[in-house]
């Protein structure tokens, strides 16, 4: 299997065939062409990039430290057992080798385990106390903008999952970005139209340190469940994806705009009616359940 650009041995055979220096060439073009198009940021922006350890979010910010951008990362450690930490590790051996600032949040230290969470699913907890804190880190430092590494099966799995649910309000937001306003930072996701393959690849390709572990928790939760399923009907009917994603891009949905309060807590927005936003009210359930 030879690369189309040059004779060399291809590394990746869809969606194109590339060697690895063509392949590199080509990951780091699409991306700059994403930034450019959804004017997701410049040169110009403070960008925080949040990183896991894994995979997408390690090739986002090697391949944007590639491209010459200033950021900074923020990594949120959750407390997950056998996971967090080796992440952790991984991360700083990243941006150290970029020579980069990363800023680290342990989720503990605000009261609140997800590996506690016991009656609701621990992923819907988790989702929530991470888009809480990457918000408020990045507005409370004057963060222009942050760049999470949602990737194009995610988006699309993300969108069957609120399809089932009718979640209208979630699908309206689900764009490559969401304009800041208030005490809300701009959220760009520059991996968009990357599967997790290209990131792999991408990733092994730069021989970057990236953490092979997958959370504990993701195994068998329905986002998970639901991607297998869309894996396999990419497979099948190839171009699903992208089709999908483009379709997320065009539909505008008319529904009422939610009423945003200020949490009579922390003060960050919430369309919460009794103005008590899910994080504090994550925190107050952790400090009743456990007063030790
Ligand atoms: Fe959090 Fe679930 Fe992702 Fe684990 S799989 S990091 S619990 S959202
Ligand atoms: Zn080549
Ligand atoms: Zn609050």
């Amino acid at each position: 299997m030879k690369c189309v650009k040059c004779n060399k041995k291809a590394i990746i055979s869809y969606p194109v065939r590339f060697c690895k220096e063509h392949f590199i060439e080509y990951y780091l073009k699409k991306l700059e062409r994403t930034i450019k198009k959804w004017k997701m940021f410049d040169k110009e922006d403070k960008i925080l990039v949040a990183v896991s350890g894994g995979k997408d979010s390690s090739s986002l910010a090697y391949a944007l430290h590639l491209l010459g951008y200033d950021f900074e990362g923020l990594y949120i450690d959750l407390g997950i057992p056998n996971y967090s930490e080796p992440c952790e590790k991984k991360v700083k051996e990243l941006f150290g080798i970029m020579n980069k600032k990363l800023n680290i949040i342990r989720v503990s230290d605000y009261g609140v385990r997800v590996e506690r969470v016991r009656n609701r699913p621990k992923c819907s907890v988790c989702g929530t106390i991470k888009r809480y804190l990457m918000n408020r880190f990045a507005y409370e430092n004057g963060f222009t903008v942050l760049a999470t590494a949602h990737t194009m099966p995610d988006e699309v799995s993300f969108f069957f999952m609120n399809l089932r649910s009718g979640n209208l309000q979630a699908i309206a937001k689900q764009k490559p970005i969401l304009e800041g306003f208030g005490k809300l930072v701009k959220k760009v996701k520059p991996l968009i139209y990357f599967t997790e393959k290209e990131n792999l690849v991408f990733a092994l390709a730069n021989n970057i340190p990236f953490c092979h572990l997958e959370c504990p928790y993701s195994k068998g939760n329905p986002q998970s469940r639901i991607k297998i399923k869309l894996y396999e009907l990419e497979k099948e009917f190839r171009g699903l994806f992208n089709q999908t994603i483009k379709f997320l891009e065009k539909i505008e949905i008319k529904i009422p705009q939610e009423e945003i309060y200020e949490c009579k807590i922390c003060g960050y927005p919430t369309s919460s009616k009794n103005k008590i936003c899910s994080f504090c009210k994550l925190r107050e359930y952790f400090a009743k359940k456990y007063k030790t």
